[in-house]
């Protein structure tokens, strides 16, 4: 299977931040090339002018099983919202019913660019998400929840510490570096507030042991903290989590809202990752993170949408234009630039999941110019995008997402036609609508992959 992407903008996202107009091929589900694609049949040909190619969208912190839960959980916060909503519908989870969840959720990531996924699941039934994610296509590093304390848990969810650690092991054992490497397995304790200490630190065992990454919620809201000061004798959420020996370069800790000076400085020190979720953090009213200050101190902090229950839609491009935003009222227009949310959307991602990085270096191809984008020259350079994140809002995909090389693909965005220079094939939107649209969804590249 080849595939042939000709005459878009291609923001390729490798280290220099090239953005080019050109052609992508991809063959076996990888790219071959990319700028200047050497004359060669594809199977498949598409005419990408008027459309950028993004590298895949990957999203370090969702929780599939929580699809079915939209618009069910509104307007509470954090810990009501798990105890009166969110836990109770976890509980009577079913494996047909986790199935649904994951199948309706990687449609939906897929649909709307992401290709990636850190997902934390329920505490039971987690084989049916990972078979529902492997069909599906994603790539994604799949977590059973793990909850051995007594914080107002469903019985259902509530588990024995030696059961949860075998059950994680034996997950791990079963599904990790399977489907060619697209399907990988983590550690996932829930939070502080529903494990016991004996289960973190058996957590911490298991991570150095096999060197497996550890998802987990930290310093999400006030009341958690609260919570995890009197369970832990005074220590602060991300201070517990270090004197466990879970604070080392495999956790990636969700939130870090109210993180503090001192927080932040260990996290940089032992190179924990963070993931931000703007919208769940306004959804439920936890705060704005300090991401831009995270950033300075040199931690990688990658987006995701959380779940559908917190936040009712599992939209990357929304992620993203809040970061930004929220940043903006935080400290400054452009603490958080475009081009940072986008990283953060992209490399930022595939770092914390460890997936290789190796940037895409094109041998040659045309770049835009001043006064368009049909100008050509034989050696690339960084440009500034047009403000590629500006406008986020697109209209709903009409391609089926799923198929067999949705494992490397990425969202082609329509852009809108330049003044003074329409696409000659496609005509720009009509006035009034959204500037980007998605003319074509399971397409091609992740630049991680060349
Ligand atoms: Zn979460």
């Amino acid at each position: 299977m080849s595939l042939l992407l000709k005459n878009a903008l291609i923001v390729t996202m490798n280290d220099g931040f090239e953005v080019v107009q050109g052609d992508v091929s991809v063959r076996e589900g990888r790219i071959a090339a990319v700028g200047v694609v050497p004359d060669a049949p594809h199977d498949r040909v598409i005419d990408a002018e008027g459309d950028y190619v993004l590298p895949g969208l990957i999203q370090t912190h969702i929780h599939l099983c929580q699809t079915l839960f939209r618009g069910y959980a509104d307007d509470m916060p954090l810990m009501q919202w798990l105890r009166t909503r969110v836990w109770p519908m976890e509980a009577a989870h079913t494996a047909a019913s986790l199935r649904a969840a994951a199948r309706l959720a990687t449609t939906e990531l897929l649909a709307s660019g992401t290709t990636a996924v850190l997902t934390m699941e329920t505490v039971h039934e987690t084989d049916a998400v990972f078979e529902a994610v492997a069909e599906s296509g994603i790539r994604a590093t799949i977590g059973k929840c793990m909850m051995d304390a007594d914080a107002d848990v469903p019985s259902r969810l509530k588990e024995h510490t030696r059961t949860s650690l075998d059950e994680s092991v034996a997950l791990y054992r079963r599904w990790h570096n399977t489907s060619d490497g697209r399907i990988r397995a983590a550690l996932a304790p829930r939070f502080a507030v529903s494990c016991t200490r004996e289960l973190l630190e058996g957590v911490a065992a298991l991570s150095t042991a096999h060197q497996a990454l550890v998802h987990t919620h930290a310093s999400e809201s006030r009341d958690e903290i609260a919570i995890v000061r009197q369970i832990s004798g005074g220590l602060s959420n991300l201070a517990y989590l270090d004197s466990l020996k879970l604070a080392t370069p495999h956790l990636c800790a969700a939130h870090c809202v109210w993180a503090d000076d001192a927080e932040q400085e260990m996290l940089a020190r032992r190179d924990v990752k963070v993931m931000h979720c703007p919208s769940s953090n306004l959804k439920l009213g936890s705060g704005i993170a300090p991401v831009a200050e995270m950033r300075r101190r040199g931690i990688t902090v990658s987006l995701g949408a959380d779940g559908a229950a917190c936040n009712n839609r599992l939209d990357m491009f929304d992620e993203m234009r809040l970061a930004a935003m929220l940043q903006a009222v935080h400290h400054h227009p452009g603490a958080l630039s475009a081009r940072d949310a986008l990283w953060m959307a992209t490399r930022a991602g595939a770092a914390r999941l460890r997936w290789s990085t190796t940037s895409v270096r094109l041998k040659s191809a045309r770049r835009p110019t001043s006064s368009g984008f049909g100008g050509a020259s034989r050696t690339s350079r960084l440009i500034q995008t047009p403000t590629p994140l500006s406008c986020t809002r697109r209209v709903a995909p009409t391609s089926s997402p799923a198929s067999s090389t949705a494992r490397c693909l990425s969202t082609r965005v329509r852009r809108p036609a330049s003044r003074g220079r329409r696409s000659r094939s496609r005509p720009g939107p009509p006035h009034g609508s959204w500037p980007f649209a998605p003319v074509y969804n399971p397409l091609a590249v992740s630049v991680e992959e060349c």
